[in-house]
């Protein structure tokens, strides 16, 4: 795919980690935030315009998405540092950006070694694991509207929470952000990468097409016990099943479709709140439409 071409009716499966969905009415795939920016100025990109990053926390309907994609990962991929701050683009993968910091001798970014996304996407969930999460060393972004234009925001201009940001300018998505990371160590920074990658190996089905956990704990609870507990371990719609070594992850065993997994979702569910009186909220973001609607 050429970068900085826009495309007609993409098949998005390969854009995606669960490899399900339907096409994109225009794709796009930039390297330079100004060519993009006036792409959108000028209409040649028409909204809705939606942003993807590698698609790990996505789930795509089969009947495709209306308007542009515009796939972040392969396209924005600066990485450099600024005195004490990491300036990042949106399409740089979260792995990228822990390695970097560990080799620069920064410490605390060894937990995004083990998210399997984008900066732009990590950005938009507050994606997190072991303790950290995005937003705790985000110093400020740079946003891009509906009009093209670029603007600067601190951390006040958005509500932060678990897997949840609120931006309260609605049009705007990530270009990129500058990181605040603590000074350290290089050798105890990359053993901590290390470490945590040995223990995601031993703990989720790393070699299955999924987008990890698909619901959020809830308040003192965790999702996977309570689907564990429900006996739901290795339930099947259709190619889409609970996966046997982490209840919260769904994953496509070969020919799921979205429809399949998003009816497993509704399921575990009804399923958890008949059983436990508990609401499962999903963290994984549905877009798209349904075939025939
Ligand atoms: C095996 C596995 C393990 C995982 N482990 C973790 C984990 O430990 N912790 C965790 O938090 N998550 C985890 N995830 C989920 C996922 O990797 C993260 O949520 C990640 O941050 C998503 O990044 P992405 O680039 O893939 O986003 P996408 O899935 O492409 O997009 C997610 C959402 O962000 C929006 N978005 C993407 N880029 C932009 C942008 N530039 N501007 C505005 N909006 C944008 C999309 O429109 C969508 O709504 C895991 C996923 C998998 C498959």
């Amino acid at each position: 795919m050429n970068k900085n071409t826009i495309y007609k009716n993409i098949d998005l499966k390969n854009f995606n980690s669960w490899k399900v969905g339907g096409k994109a009415e225009q794709f796009l795939i930039c390297d330079n935030k100004d060519t993009l920016a006036s792409y959108i100025k000028t209409r040649k990109i028409k909204p809705p315009i939606t942003f993807i990053g590698l698609g790990s926390n996505l789930l795509i309907r089969d009947g495709g998405v209306k308007g542009a994609v515009v796939i972040m990962h392969g396209g924005l991929s600066v990485i450099n540092r600024e005195n004490e701050l990491i300036y990042v683009e949106a399409g740089v993968s979260c792995s990228k950006l822990a390695k970097f910091a560990a080799k620069e001798g920064l410490n605390n970014s060894a937990f995004f070694a083990g998210i399997p996304g984008t900066i732009g996407g990590s950005l938009a969930m507050n994606a997190g694991c072991y303790g950290s999460e995005t937003w705790d060393y985000v110093n400020k972004v740079l946003m891009i509207n509906l009009n093209g234009d670029q603007i600067v925001r601190s951390r006040a201009d958005f509500k932060i929470n678990y897997r949840d940001v609120k931006n309260y300018n609605n049009d705007e998505s990530f270009l990129a952000a500058w990181f605040n990371f603590p000074e350290g160590n290089k050798e105890d920074a990359e053993k901590k990468i290390k470490d945590l990658l040995a223990h995601r190996k031993n703990t989720q089905p790393l070699n299955w097409p999924t987008a990890g956990s698909t619901f959020r704990n809830p308040i003192d609870n965790f999702a996977a016990k309570l689907i564990e507990d429900c006996g739901l371990k290795g339930y099947q719609i259709g190619g889409a099943k609970v996966s046997e070594k982490h209840a919260n992850f769904i994953i496509n065993i070969g020919n799921a479709t979205a429809l399949d997994i998003e009816n497993i979702i509704t399921y575990i569910q009804k399923i958890v709140f008949e059983k436990k009186n508990i609401q499962l909220f999903r963290e994984i973001k549905i877009i798209g439409e349904q075939i025939g609607t």
